[in-house]
């Protein structure tokens, strides 16, 4: 009998070979979106990592089965025209991981593909400043690779004040999916904290041995490549829907003056930390001067997109290690 994965694989397989899909998918482009790509494909696939991460052997897997489907294009060409003669695609990466300039980037360039990387600039380093890390990245991997380290206890102690107890079984010194997926699922319940509460207990960690995120002369280097472009996610990553007027106005302000600053070409593209957004947000972010703007909601392009709140595909490991996943996510992303 088939299961439910297979059965999705197939259908998206049938419908890209299909003279209908291959149709809706000429008159509609494609936003890929992906977060970090890691050295080992097995350190992708523990489950509080394979959503944002994919491994850099299945990235250029994921790559060689774009090219021979997609004519893959810099994301203001997609925007300007998102139909074409054959499907067009265009990658983006969220965040400003280290590892898009240092694993990413080269495979990019041996496949003659762009991508566009959207930076929270707050993490950008450089050398003035000791590198930050994103909250979600330190907690998780002090929990994972040091769950009985005095690190892991300070992070449980800070976390049971902030009225967020963290389950022992979190602390147990295992390395085991079972354990993976109870931090990805303790994770998604911090979401509801204050960013700075996080971000406290985050600076009580020491700083990590190398950066995990960009510094300006690795996004100048990339930029002038010519192969990739640098936009705005942000600059402390905070959801944007939950700020005040003043504090949205302040992020907004931070992020675009980083890149203005920085990049010789930004993007007049936003994208939305979280793909959060609402009304309050969508005008704020027009009133700097954004054409676009980019969700994460599940969808593909067209001319009656809502140019603020455009969707993309997320691909992490699941679909990075069978393309033909994604092949599924196309299929739902015509009828979303
Ligand atoms: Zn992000």
């Amino acid at each position: 009998m088939l299961n439910a994965a297979t059965l999705k694989r197939l259908i998206g397989r049938a419908y890209l070979a299909s003279p209908l899909g291959h149709y809706a998918l000429r008159q509609r482009g494609c936003i890929l979106v992906l977060h970090q790509v890691v050295e080992n494909d097995r350190e992708a696939a523990w489950p509080h990592r394979r959503g944002t991460c994919i491994g850099h052997q299945a990235f250029e897997r994921l790559l060689i089965w774009l090219r021979q489907r997609f004519q893959c294009v810099a994301l203001e060409e997609l925007l300007q025209q998102p139909d074409g003669e054959r499907p067009r695609m265009a990658l983006t990466f969220d965040d400003g991981w280290r590892d898009n300039a240092e694993l990413a980037f080269p495979l990019l360039q041996r496949h003659e593909i762009p991508a566009s990387i959207f930076l929270s600039t707050d993490f950008i380093g450089d050398s003035t400043q000791p590198p930050r890390r994103f909250w979600w990245e330190a907690i998780a991997d002090t929990l994972w690779r040091t769950p009985q380290s005095p690190d892991a206890l300070r992070i449980r102690d800070a976390l049971w004040a902030d009225g967020a107890p963290m389950p022992v079984s979190l602390l147990r010194q295992e390395a085991s999916n079972w354990r993976s997926l109870a931090i990805a699922r303790y994770l998604q319940t911090l979401t509801r904290l204050p960013a700075e509460k996080l971000e406290a207990i985050t600076a009580l960690l020491p700083a990590p041995p190398s950066a995990s995120t960009l510094d300006w002369a690795q996004v100048r280097a990339l930029e002038n490549s010519g192969l990739a472009r640098f936009g705005p996610h942000g600059a402390s990553h905070s959801i944007l829907t939950r700020l005040d007027d003043a504090h949205l106005e302040a992020e907004l302000t931070r992020s675009h003056t980083a890149l203005r600053t920085h990049c010789r070409h930004p993007l007049s593209v936003y994208c939305y930390p979280n793909g959060d957004h609402d009304d309050r947000v969508r005008h704020a972010v027009a009133a700097f001067g954004y054409r676009y703007a980019l969700s994460s909601q599940l969808g593909l392009i067209g001319a009656d997109s809502m140019s603020m709140a455009l969707p993309r595909i997320n691909v992490g490991y699941v679909i990075s290690g069978r393309p033909t996943q994604l092949a599924w996510s196309l299929f739902r992303g015509a009828w979303a």
